[in-house]
């Protein structure tokens, strides 16, 4: 291979995408030189729109047009009752897929032992979680963090963190396996894992 630096760079970005090594990074840079005009040039226009306009929501962390304002939780036409917090945005998209929640999210942005997220505990909106359970008179809080030893730490750790605050929360049942991540569950284990959710002990 000749030495270009652009495609040397572009292989190692790719690789660094879950999934890819450089194996496939190789390969889907072929597909993309080759089709120029119907996936290059495009493809480069839409990360560019994604790379100016997406953002997380700063209170909630979902995903949003910059321009607008979060219709997840600063939609003022829909009164929503429950949150549910997930740890990743996959872990909504699973959720909201299999249709069992139709509530408000709440997306940590990781677990609080992540160690690719530095100063996690600042970083995972958990402030701001209060924040909304205050001002929108929020009933239920519903904790659907993964089952890993991380996931359930961090479940643990916001109970900690909610105790003062007069509202009931509640954990998905281990309907999930142990290990089990939520944006690989399927529907049918999402689903049970809800409907069967346990009310965590309130300690005020
Ligand atoms: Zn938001």
């Amino acid at each position: 291979m000749q030495n270009l630096p652009e495609i040397e760079n572009l292989i190692k970005l790719i690789s660094k995408l879950p999934g890819l090594g450089p194996k496939s990074a190789k390969r889907i840079i072929l597909k993309m030189i080759n089709n120029r005009q119907e996936i290059l040039k495009p493809l480069v226009n839409n990360l560019n729109d994604v790379f100016k306009n997406i953002e997380r929501c700063k209170i909630c962390g979902i995903l949003k047009s910059n321009n607008d304002s979060c219709n997840n939780c600063e939609n003022k036409s829909k009164k929503y009752s429950k949150i549910c917090v997930v740890e990743n945005i996959s872990d909504q998209w699973a959720i909201e897929s299999s249709s069992i929640f139709q509530g408000s999210f709440h997306i940590l942005g990781g677990t609080i032992s992540d160690s690719s997220n530095s100063n996690n505990r600042e970083n995972l909106l958990i402030n701001s979680l209060i924040e909304r359970i205050n001002k929108d008179n929020i009933e239920e809080v519903i904790l659907a963090t993964s089952a890993t030893v991380e996931g359930q730490t961090t479940a643990f750790y916001i109970q900690d963190s909610l105790k003062k605050i007069n509202v009931k929360i509640s954990k998905l049942a281990q309907g999930l396996p142990v290990g089990g991540e939520i944006e690989n569950s399927d529907d049918g284990t999402l689903i049970s894992a809800f409907k069967n959710r346990k009310d965590l002990v309130s300690s005020n």
